[in-house]
């Protein structure tokens, strides 16, 4: 799988960054077909606001200028830039496979899913200035940790350094401070899906994460797709999720079906290490968005929302290291014969996605050193 359909922000040379529609290996500059000046922009927020109408006619106008053969600028001639400007940024942690398979890891002596799991989308607030789009280095993070036979922390380098494998979801039009956002509505206001890296520094993690969440452990990095794929293009590809057990409260509930039957895969270094699908995520968007403003909390222009890890309940299939090694203990093997528990400096992780025909924009991202 390679390439991804969406919009996105590109430059071409030392020109200024603008909007184009990205369409198998090429770019499509919205600024030069002269669709509108929320195009001659460096981030796709101007054009978001405007609302689901436009961007649908904007599609539609796409399709006329691409099938009657307007000019498509070559990849590699050009630089992707982060395509959105990030407001907030909200990540949950909706797959049931996932929320088990840490809970048994971080907490090995309880029940692994936590009691409210099953009646809301659990979810905690990221820091949206550090989101970057995909190709940016990652400089492994240092931070205190302590491992359960040390008496006290030490500071360094991660060396638990992993990846997480999730979709996100950008809104385009916002919401009124003091005034949910019914589940039923998330069309007018959500408009379009992302691949997400949430890297993440396991063993910061584990030390710093009670009892307020997760912290520096997530805060240095979250690497998303160059390209933001329309949830107009995806209409033929959301199927029936999975029974919910309790029904869920009733602003919870939602009509239609919202699992997204996107495939997805984690390239560690050459090899692919995982193969999952988005379509087992317990929690849907439109519940995720209803519950996240539930409280009167507005959302803005550019809002991220990330699904958290996906994993699968087969091996082979986990969205961390963290499950695919069993927290370390049986490392898996690359294609040079090399094996991995995390994330060594140099490893270059591509995460890809596919939604029937339609590619979704790959993120990739190489860990650099430690800057100590
Ligand atoms: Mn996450």
């Amino acid at each position: 799988m390679t390439g991804g359909v969406g919009f996105g922000v590109f430059s071409v040379g030392g020109d200024a960054p603008r909007v184009g529609f990205r369409v198998g290996n090429g770019i499509l500059d919205l600024t030069t077909v002269r669709l509108g000046a929320v195009f001659d922009a460096a981030s796709l927020n101007p054009f978001l606001a405007l609302g689901r109408s436009a961007w649908e006619d904007t599609l539609s106008r796409i399709d006329q200028l691409v099938t009657g053969g307007a000019e498509i600028i070559p990849l590699e001639q050009t630089v992707a830039h982060l395509p959105i400007e990030v407001g907030d940024y909200v990540d949950f942690y909706s797959s049931l496979e996932h929320a088990t398979n840490l809970g048994r890891l971080f907490r090995p002596d309880v029940e692994p899913l936590l009691p409210n799991w099953r009646y809301l989308p659990v979810g905690y607030h990221g820091r949206s200035g550090t989101v970057v789009v995909s190709g940016t280095p990652i400089v492994r993070p240092c931070g205190q940790a302590k491992a359960s036979d040390e008496v006290a922390p030490t500071f360094g380098p991660s060396r638990r350094l992993d990846i997480e494998l999730e979709l996100g979801f950008v809104v385009g039009v916002g919401s009124s401070l003091g005034a949910p956002v019914p589940a039923a509505v998330v069309r007018d206001h959500v408009f379009g899906v992302v691949l997400v890296n949430d890297w993440s520094a396991r063993d910061i993690q584990a030390w710093e994460y009670q009892p307020l969440g997760p912290f520096l452990g997530k805060s240095f990095a979250t690497s998303v797709s160059a390209w933001v794929t329309p949830l107009a293009l995806l209409e033929d590809r959301f199927v029936r999720a999975p029974v919910q057990d309790p029904e869920p409260l009733p602003y919870l509930r939602v009509a239609g079906e919202w699992a997204l039957d996107a495939e997805l895969e984690v390239e560690l270094s050459g090899t692919v290490v995982s193969r999952t699908n988005a379509s087992g995520l317990y929690w849907t968007m439109p519940q995720q968005l209803a519950h996240a403003t539930v409280n009167g909390a507005s959302i803005r222009t550019g809002d991220l929302f990330a699904t958290g890890t996906i994993s699968g309940s087969k091996h082979g299939s986990e969205g961390s290291l963290i499950e695919l090694t069993s927290n370390g203990v049986h490392p898996i093997r690359l294609g040079d014969g090399s094996t991995r528990t995390f994330l060594e400096d140099d490893d270059e992780v591509v995460l890809r996605g596919r939604a029937g025909d339609l590619e979704l924009g790959e993120v990739r991202g190489t860990i650099v050193p430690a800057s100590v």
